[in-house]
This record gives C-alpha cells, sequence and structure tokens, in this order.
C-alpha cells in the first residue's frame, strides 16, 4: 500500500491518500487517512503519463544532426542524418538503445509508451529470419524496463504521395501488404507475452501509403488503435495538394473515418476549418513539442483546438531529449512565442496552465493507446510517479501550483511504480547501471 501526503486525484489534489494495489491495478482509494504501519509513504502522487509517439533506436543519434549544413537544414536533411545511422543498427543494437530510451522515459515521468515501430528489416533491406524480429526487440526492451508498451507496427511503402517507388535510404522499412500482414501477426504474438501490452496499427503517412493499401491493412488493428504521421511539413501539405486537391488532415477526414480510435500525429499544419474538424472526430492530436521544435516543423493551434474540445496527448518522437514535463513546457512555450501572450493553454481565468497541458495530456494519451481507464481511480493500472518534496522549486506548494513547479521551473521525480512494481528510486532507474553501460558501449562501437 502507498500513502502520500497529498495526491492528484481524477477530481484534483486530495490529502492523506492511501492507494490499495492488488494485481497491477489500484483496487482502492482512500482519503483523508492517516499513514498505517503497512504503507510506504510518500509526499506528492500524481498519474504517470502516456508517451504516445516513440521511435526508440532514434534515442542513438540524439544530438548528431546539430550542424549546420551547406544549404538550409531541415527536417529532410535530419532525416538523411537519420537514414545513415540505422544503416549500421543490429537487432542486439535496437534493442540495447530501445530499453535506454525507455528507461529515461520511466525515470522523467512516463509510465506507458506508444512505439511507432517502423525498423523492421536487416540493413541490406532484406526481412530477418522472423520477419517481426525487431518487433520482438522492442518488445524486449519494454520487459527489461518495465515500461507498458503499445506496439504500433508500421506499414511503409512509398516515398512520396500517389505511390512512387522507395528510396534507397527506406529500405529497412519497406513492404508490400502482404509482407506488412506478417509482422503485424508477429507483433500480437510478441505483446502476447507482455504484461499490459496492446497493439493497434500504424500506416506510416499518406506519403508512404496509399488509399488502397490504407483501406487494406485497417483490419489488421484488430480493433486497436491507429497512428498516422499527418502534416507535420509544409512541403507535405503541397505534395499532398499537389497529389489530391486536399491538404493531410482534410483529406484523413474525408476519406478514412477518423474516429476516437486514431491519432493525428504532429497535425502542425492544419487550418481553422481542419482544426474544428479533428477536434469534432474525437480523435487525438499526437503532439511532439520537442522533436517539433528540434526539427523546425512549426507550431499547432493549440488555442483554437482546445476551445472546440480537442483532445491531445504528448509524444516523444525523435527521442532528441526525453523528459515529460519538458514537452508540456515546450507545448505552452510554443504557443506564447507565438501569441506573445502567456498563459495561452489555460482555458480559464485561474485556471493553471500545468494542471490544464497535464490532464489533457494524461486523458487523450490513455486514449490514444487503447488505454480506457486511467489516472489515480479505482481499476486503473498502478502507473504511479511521487515528485521530489525536498526539491526546492516545490518548497510550499500546493495543490496545482505542484505541477505548474514541475513544468515550468524544473522539479524532480523521486520514485515511479509501472503496475504496482517500483521502478525507479531517487529518480534512478534500479536497472540503470546496466543498461546505460550496454547503451554506451554500443554507441561507441557504432561511432567508432
Ligand atoms: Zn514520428
Amino acid at each position: 500500500m502507498l500513502w502520500f501526503e497529498t495526491a492528484l486525484l481524477p477530481h484534483g489534489w486530495r490529502d492523506h491518500v492511501r492507494l490499495h494495489i492488488h494485481g497491477g491495478r489500484i483496487a482502492r482509494v482512500e482519503i483523508g487517512v492517516e499513514p498505517g504501519q503497512l504503507d510506504e509513504r510518500h509526499a506528492i502522487g500524481i498519474p504517470g503519463l502516456a508517451n504516445l509517439h516513440s521511435h526508440g533506436f532514434q534515442r542513438g543519434m540524439a544530438g548528431l544532426a546539430e550542424t549546420r549544413g551547406p544549404v538550409g537544414d531541415n527536417f529532410w536533411t535530419w532525416r538523411e542524418v537519420m537514414y545513415r545511422f540505422l544503416d549500421r543498427l543490429g537487432p542486439d543494437d535496437v534493442e540495447a538503445i530501445t530499453a535506454f530510451a525507455y528507461l529515461e522515459m520511466l525515470e522523467r515521468g512516463f509510465t506507458r509508451v506508444g512505439e511507432f515501430h517502423y525498423l523492421h528489416h536487416d540493413p541490406a533491406g532484406a526481412p530477418y529470419a522472423n520477419a517481426g524480429e525487431l518487433a520482438w526487440r522492442v518488445v524486449g526492451a519494454a520487459r527489461e524496463t518495465g515500461i507498458g508498451l503499445t506496439l504500433l507496427p508500421v506499414f511503409y511503402a512509398h516515398s512520396n504521395f500517389g505511390g512512387l517507388p522507395p528510396l534507397e535510404g527506406q529500405r529497412r522499412f519497406i513492404n508490400d501488404v502482404d509482407g506488412f500482414a506478417v509482422i503485424a501477426e508477429e507483433c500480437h504474438r510478441a505483446i502476447a507475452t507482455l504484461e499490459d501490452a496492446n497493439a493497434g496499427i500504424a500506416p506510416h503517412s499518406l506519403r508512404a501509403v496509399t488509399p488502397d493499401e490504407l483501406q487494406t491493412i485497417l483490419p489488421l488493428a484488430h480493433g486497436g488503435p491507429i497512428h498516422i504521421h499527418a502534416a507535420e511539413q509544409t512541403k507535405e501539405v503541397d505534395d499532398c495538394v499537389a497529389w489530391s486537391g486536399s491538404r493531410p488532415v482534410e483529406w484523413l477526414l474525408d476519406n478514412a473515418l477518423v474516429d476516437s480510435r486514431w491519432c493525428l500525429v504532429h497535425a502542425t499544419h492544419v487550418t481553422p476549418g481542419e482544426t474544428e474538424r479533428l477536434a469534432r472526430s474525437g480523435a487525438v492530436a499526437g503532439l511532439c513539442p520537442v522533436t517539433e521544435a528540434n526539427l523546425g516543423d512549426g507550431i499547432f493551434p493549440a488555442e483554437p483546438y482546445l476551445l472546440a474540445a480537442g483532445l491531445f496527448g504528448i509524444g516523444t518522437d525523435s527521442n532528441v531529449l526525453i523528459d515529460a514535463p519538458g514537452e508540456l513546457r515546450a507545448l505552452e512555450y510554443a504557443q506564447r512565442l507565438s501569441h506573445r501572450a502567456r498563459n495561452v493553454v489555460a482555458a480559464a481565468e485561474g485556471q493553471s496552465t500545468g494542471r490544464t497541458l497535464f490532464g489533457a495530456a494524461l486523458s487523450g494519451g490513455a486514449q490514444a493507446l487503447g488505454q480506457p481507464q486511467t489516472g489515480l481511480s479505482e481499476r486503473a493500472s498502478a502507473d504511479i510517479v511521487s515528485l521530489d518534496a525536498g526539491d526546492p522549486s516545490l518548497a510550499a506548494r500546493r495543490g496545482d501550483a505542484i505541477l505548474d513547479s514541475w513544468i515550468f521551473a524544473g522539479a524532480g521525480i523521486d520514485c515511479v511504480w509501472r503496475r504496482g512494481r517500483k521502478l525507479v528510486h531517487g529518480g534512478r532507474h534500479l536497472a540503470r547501471q546496466g543498461i546505460r553501460e550496454r547503451y554506451c558501449r554500443i554507441i561507441i562501437r557504432l561511432m567508432g
């Protein structure tokens, strides 16, 4: 049993909270009770967040694409660096790098990850003997670190709109529909070996998938979440208009029966009309503010989207920097810089920005990863974060000021539990040393 001096429950902050945990879930919540002898005591409890969009292996190239090139650097030049990096990765490397990324996610406030898994084949572009080899490696990384996993195998067949042939650098991602079906089934076999894991499907983008292929692969989600990159780049929007006469989000809303099972990752470049329609669809906008800033993608129109009751969650995408509060901070700061205003996301006077960001990302992230029950509530998975009450940034903080100080003033995390099992203590994952050393060995070899 865990006891908190104060904890964020679904209806707000409550003091002296005891959580009874049974079978990985919160069995009972007691409020206003004194700690008992069997209670493990902590100061501040909040729910763990879902990281709805990750490419785990990209953690290994964080910081390697920050040197200016001869002409305008952008998303597309970053992608060239990424293609060269993954030329060298074998299965052991993918598993070790992904495990280190997942360890950092747990240390930084995420208790579940949606892995948008598109690295399928060997460095020559040939399928592994088990076509789902690298999916099993992602599952291995989740098992080793204890993070919750939603595996989203990616269908990727073309280099641009209209079914253009793939590029050489994309050879490790490419499948036809039949080859992909084998991988998707293998993903289901792999997640069945991991407690509390689930799977969906991810058509990579409208650049990479034709409308016919999209229709054919959707049943492979078996009722699970459907994720797609959309409108991250203005070039992508222009190419989509040239191909179809519609913008990417507009095309999806018109043609793909987008509903609450969908997550449109990025959705950065949307018109007011698309913003309104996306909000009404019940889908989640998968915002990745740190990566979107790093890649120079653009700024999502959060204010009108939230006014239209749109749902969003956050993702670490390229994993250039893994930090749940940092994603929320970057989201709000981009809005402040573009509007030249403060507290943009908080909708009403007297509302905390941190609480608004956290609450939205908690429920939107859970929906996007197919988790109906969330937060510190009965029957929800016992995925819990305790903040470091000794951090000077949290001195004398109460209620929503705790979240504001965590997100904007850099207060630290103390412990993290997943399915009721403590994985992080004193801000460090219990398996940190081994996973970190293996990661460093592999990076030194890859860079050598
Ligand atoms: Zn992505």
